[in-house]
């Protein structure tokens, strides 16, 4: 891949990347913020207990996201980036560009999404 276009990927990838940051520390914060509150009845407990739960659903989604653009800056700096993880093509780059951090191709992909779907 020409310097220029690792140059872009990389860009979009860390614009990318930042947002996720900022969203985990709003995340975090939450989550301090529920585990220092001191809830009044049983409703509110109960009610605590799910935030929680949806809270710590959305940093865990978060941080996977953030493992996979860590991935691919590797990949963009190793030089294995834009080759699908599963069968080894090239990814075409109009799809890098709508997602800069996709790691499957198109075909592979779809299959991922089949299998997923089939297991649960
Ligand atoms: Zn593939």
């Amino acid at each position: 891949m020409e310097k220029r276009k690792i140059k872009y990927f990389s860009r979009q990838i860390l614009i990318k990347r930042n947002g996720i940051l900022t969203k985990l520390i709003g995340l975090e914060k939450d989550f301090h913020a529920l585990q220092h509150n001191h809830p009044k009845d049983w409703a509110e407990v109960t009610n605590d207990a799910w935030e929680r739960e949806t809270i710590t659903q959305k940093i865990d989604a978060e941080k996977k996201n953030l493992r996979i653009l860590n991935s691919s800056l590797r990949k963009l700096i190793d030089g294995s980036y834009g080759v699908c993880a599963c069968c080894g093509e090239r990814i075409p780059e109009a799809r890098l560009k709508a997602l800069p951090f996709a790691n499957l191709c198109i075909k592979c992909k779809i299959e991922e999404e089949h299998w997923a779907m089939q297991a649960g």
